[in-house]
């Protein structure tokens, strides 16, 4: 890959549900070490660009082009179920039954076909880098959820992924746990992880993302440096959108 290329480039995607485009003909580059935060009302399509992203989703236009290679258009990409993109969900969706390290420690060993000790002792790692090292050994259930997250992340990171998507990781926790949750993505960040973030945290976009996009009936109205593009939209939609979680 050329050192000057994007990690990850939408190129006119479309995304269709029953006759109607909730992603219409997006564009977008993200660089490696960017992070960069999608905004926007609800039902813009955010998260369904994100999972495009993915490759989780089939698109009917356009391509997405990871690393230099085009990305199934079918909906079923390897790219995630391999680890090279991680993401994080609303929902943590741990294995119940099994435990905090147990969970990091399983992509690995599956589908990386690492030793089982040198995948727990890395998961040990990454629940120390999430501030968890005290929970490994605990169940889901006995963590609250900004814990289990937090374990979510530590799992998406065990697959050394080259880019993280973060799909309203903070939208089910309670607000006491959204700081923490925030805060390790923005250590993350910080520590250079390409990441891509659709959120609600005003603070944290402005505080955390080199970028900002915001999104409306499925399309891009507004993409630029985070402190241009709060200070100075250059879109009536932007302006209004930003007014409007101002005052809520
Ligand atoms: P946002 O993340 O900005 O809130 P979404 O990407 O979740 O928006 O949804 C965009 C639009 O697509 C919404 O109108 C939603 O109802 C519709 N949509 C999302 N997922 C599906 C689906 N699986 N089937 C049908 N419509 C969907």
């Amino acid at each position: 890959m050329n050192e000057q290329s994007p990690l990850i480039a939408a190129e006119g995607v479309t995304r269709t549900y029953h006759g109607s485009q909730v992603v219409q003909d997006v564009s977008l580059q993200v660089e490696p070490g960017e992070s960069v935060v999608i905004l926007g009302p609800s039902g813009a399509g955010k998260s369904t660009l994100l999972r495009c992203l993915a490759g989780l989703e089939p698109i009917q236009a356009g391509q997405i082009i990871f690393r230099g290679a085009e990305l199934s258009r079918s909906g079923r990409s390897p790219h995630l179920s391999c680890g090279d993109i991680g993401m994080v969900f609303q929902q943590f969706n741990l294995f119940p039954h099994l435990t905090a390290v147990e969970n990091v420690a399983l992509a690995p060993t599956r589908v990386r076909r690492v030793k089982r000790e040198t995948a727990l002792a890395e998961a040990r790692q990454l629940l120390a880098r999430v501030g968890l090292a005290h929970r490994a050994d605990h169940y889901p259930f006995e963590l609250s959820g900004g814990q289990q997250q937090r374990v979510a992340i530590a799992r998406a990171l065990a697959m050394h992924p080259a880019l993280m998507l973060f799909d309203e990781p903070t939208s089910a926790l309670d607000p006491e746990f959204t700081r923490e949750v925030l805060e390790v993505m923005r250590a993350l960040a910080a520590d250079g992880m390409t990441i891509i973030v659709v959120t609600h945290e005003m603070a944290f976009a402005r505080g955390t993302a080199d970028r900002v996009v915001v999104m409306d009936h499925g399309r891009i109205v507004e993409d630029g440096p985070t402190e241009q593009v709060f200070m100075a939209p250059r879109h009536e939609r932007t302006e209004r959108f930003l007014r409007q979680v101002s005052t809520a």
